[in-house]
């Protein structure tokens, strides 16, 4: 059985097992579905992560 998770950029699944890229932000490491969407995420990762404690 295959575990997925969504890309938190682009909301596509991603494979847990395999991802297309991974980063580490806020002590979480996030998974992608690609490094082009890796990329978009570390350019502006409050955007994504919703978490701006404002
Ligand atoms: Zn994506």
């Amino acid at each position: 059985m295959t575990t997925t998770t969504e890309c938190p950029v682009c909301g596509m699944p991603v494979d847990e097992q395999n991802p297309g890229a991974t980063a580490s932000f806020d002590a979480q490491t996030y998974l992608f579905c690609s490094e082009s969407c890796r990329d978009e995420f570390l350019a502006d990762p409050g955007r994504f992560v919703g978490n701006t404690g404002s």
